[in-house]
């Protein structure tokens, strides 16, 4: 079986067909899809959250729930709220006093690039 016939099974399983259906629309041997599908069970529930589109797993890799980065970016852009679930830190600038959100570094002391040189060179 190559790889394209194996991806294959796994979208046709994610979109609920049957062995038989599988087997027909792949022209592969029922007996070989349904010895396939032993093998690789297909998590029928691993649709793209953003298109509903089915999305292959990596086996022994973290469930992707998305089938691109095109619809991930998409759906975090339409659920911003959802982003607050992420371990983000939440601080307040030393400068300005502004809340922001600390993305790539822990240690980070103010909002912008901007108060961090005011506050190392404060206007005369
Ligand atoms: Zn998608
Ligand atoms: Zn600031």
């Amino acid at each position: 079986m190559t790889e394209n016939e194996s991806g294959q099974i796994q979208i046709l399983r994610a979109k609920q067909f049957t062995c038989a259906q599988i087997a027909s629309e792949t022209g592969l041997p029922v007996n070989t899809v349904k010895s396939y599908l032993r093998r690789h069970p297909v998590d029928a529930q691993s649709v793209c959250l953003q298109c509903g589109k089915p999305v292959i797993q990596t086996p022994h890799r973290k469930e992707k729930k998305f089938c691109s980065d095109r619809c991930r970016i998409r759906w975090w852009n339409e659920h911003p709220e959802r982003i607050m679930h992420r371990s983000v830190c939440r601080k307040t600038c030393l400068y300005c006093g502004a809340e922001f959100v600390a993305h790539r570094n822990e240690n980070q002391k103010y909002c912008s690039r901007k108060c961090y040189n005011r506050a190392r060179k404060p206007a005369a």
